[in-house]
């Protein structure tokens, strides 16, 4: 038996960020379990038809945390990252206008903006009308029933394949509200207006796709990373991996269903475990480059599988082809290179926050501090799941 002061489960960036600060944090004693046999998680990058893909789909880093960013350019220089000013677009009536498309109505034929307008003149959140619980409802209250029918009712059935009504709303609230005023004055000045996207500007690696940085910081741990290592079990009391490590404390990183196959939980908590959803994403890789200058499309056609397309040429420098990203419950006619990523996004039904709040609690209460897009069930980008390691690492070590 190996005793060991933390035990990390899972090395994508949360677990990855959180076994360098406790490095920072002058920790050494700890091992981190991964099954896969690299490191990166859902940001790796392979390379296909000779030149990277983000295996888990398009993968930008946003420049607005500079700590984060600090940060990661001591794995992975500065100057071997490339900005980027975003470039992504919505497809539509035959056409392609810039996203968010409530603010480039102005691209569009003048018959349907006054459409799109008055349809935004009635909705919900224009009206004052009280906020929907259920997303389904909220799109249109939101966004107005024309914008709801056009692009984000089918996008959203597409990208998350279920019935919108059970998810919630609660994840929304830092989205801008909809202003007609603002919506007329960009038709009228024929300029977007609002405010602008995540990602706006973002990083990309020049070599080895987004996965190069994740990969370099699995490196630096050197023997602590155990890859191609998924534990077998996992006793919560005494805090032992496989009968083989023991603990004082574990950060886990990992979908919480796949804690609960390896060791044996309390039913009320395996219960709540059972509320959490998740939707998996298959990448598929096409050779053909895309007449675009775009980063990336949103392609909310029903008739079309895939929700969005990725052109690597235009991001990844000399590469050619692009690819598509589908739920995987509507994929499965892709030929050629294709992944399936089991879990992609966490997701926010109404049932979530209580799962959660239950689940983690539980979990601290035996010093296991879960962390991360799946520790804390959250559609985190990876600049936050840094910073959500960061926190797991100091939360570990205050425990004692
Ligand atoms: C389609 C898509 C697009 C995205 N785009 C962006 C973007 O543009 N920019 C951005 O910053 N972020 C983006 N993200 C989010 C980003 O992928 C996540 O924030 C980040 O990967 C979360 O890191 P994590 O370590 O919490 O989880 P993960 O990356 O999922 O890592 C979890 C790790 O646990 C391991 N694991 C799982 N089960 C076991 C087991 N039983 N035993 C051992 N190990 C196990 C996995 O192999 C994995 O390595 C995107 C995500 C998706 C799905």
């Amino acid at each position: 038996m190996q005793a060991v002061d933390t035990i990390i489960l899972g090395a994508g960036p949360t677990g990855l960020s959180a076994a360098h600060r406790l490095i920072e944090l002058g920790q050494s004693s700890f091992v981190v379990f991964e099954r896969e046999s690299e490191a990166g998680g859902l940001c790796r990058s392979r390379l296909v038809d000779g030149s990277p893909l983000d295996i888990g789909g398009g993968h930008f880093l946003d420049v607005r945390r500079p700590a984060v960013l600090e940060w990661l350019v001591r794995f992975l220089p500065r100057a071997s990252w490339r900005e980027y000013d975003r470039i992504s677009t919505i497809q539509v009536h035959g056409t392609q206008i810039d996203y968010p498309f409530e603010a480039n109505l102005w691209q569009l034929p003048i018959e349907r903006q006054l459409d799109y307008l008055e349809s935004i003149a009635r909705a919900g959140c224009v009206t004052g009308a009280a906020m929907p619980s259920g997303f389904r409802e909220w799109i249109t209250w939101k966004l107005g029933d024309r914008i709801a029918a056009d692009y984000m009712l089918p996008y959203n059935e597409k990208i998350w394949s279920m019935d919108l009504s059970r998810l919630g709303t609660y994840w929304l609230h830092k989205l801008p509200s909809v202003s007609f005023r603002e919506t007329l004055r960009s038709c009228l000045e024929r300029k977007p207006s609002g405010t602008m996207p995540a990602h706006a500007k973002f990083l990309y690696p020049v070599e080895g796709g987004y996965g190069r940085v994740w990969e370099i910081m699995g490196r630096a741990l050197g023997e602590r990373l155990l890859l191609g290592r998924a534990p077998r079990s996992l006793d919560v009391e005494t805090l032992t991996i496989d009968g083989e490590y023991r603990a004082r404390r574990i950060v886990t990183t990992l979908p919480w269903p796949e804690l609960a196959r390896i060791a044996a939980l309390p039913s009320a908590i395996r219960e709540q475990i059972g509320r959490l959803e998740h939707a998996a994403v298959e990448v598929a890789y096409r050779r053909e480059n895309l007449d675009s200058t775009a980063h990336w499309i949103y392609v909310p056609d029903p008739a079309v599988p895939h929700h969005r397309l990725l052109l690597r040429h235009n991001f990844v420098p000399g590469a050619r082809g692009h690819w598509t990203e589908t739920n995987a419950r509507r994929a499965g006619g892709a030929s050629g290179w294709r992944h399936v990523n089991e879990y992609a996004y966490p997701l926010n039904t109404l049932a979530k926050p209580t799962a959660v709040q239950a689940v983690t609690s539980w979990a601290a209460g035996k010093g296991i501090v879960a962390a991360g897009r799946w520790g804390e069930w959250e559609h985190m980008n990876s600049d936050v799941a840094v910073e959500a390691g960061w926190r797991a690492a100091e939360r570990a070590v205050a425990a004692g």
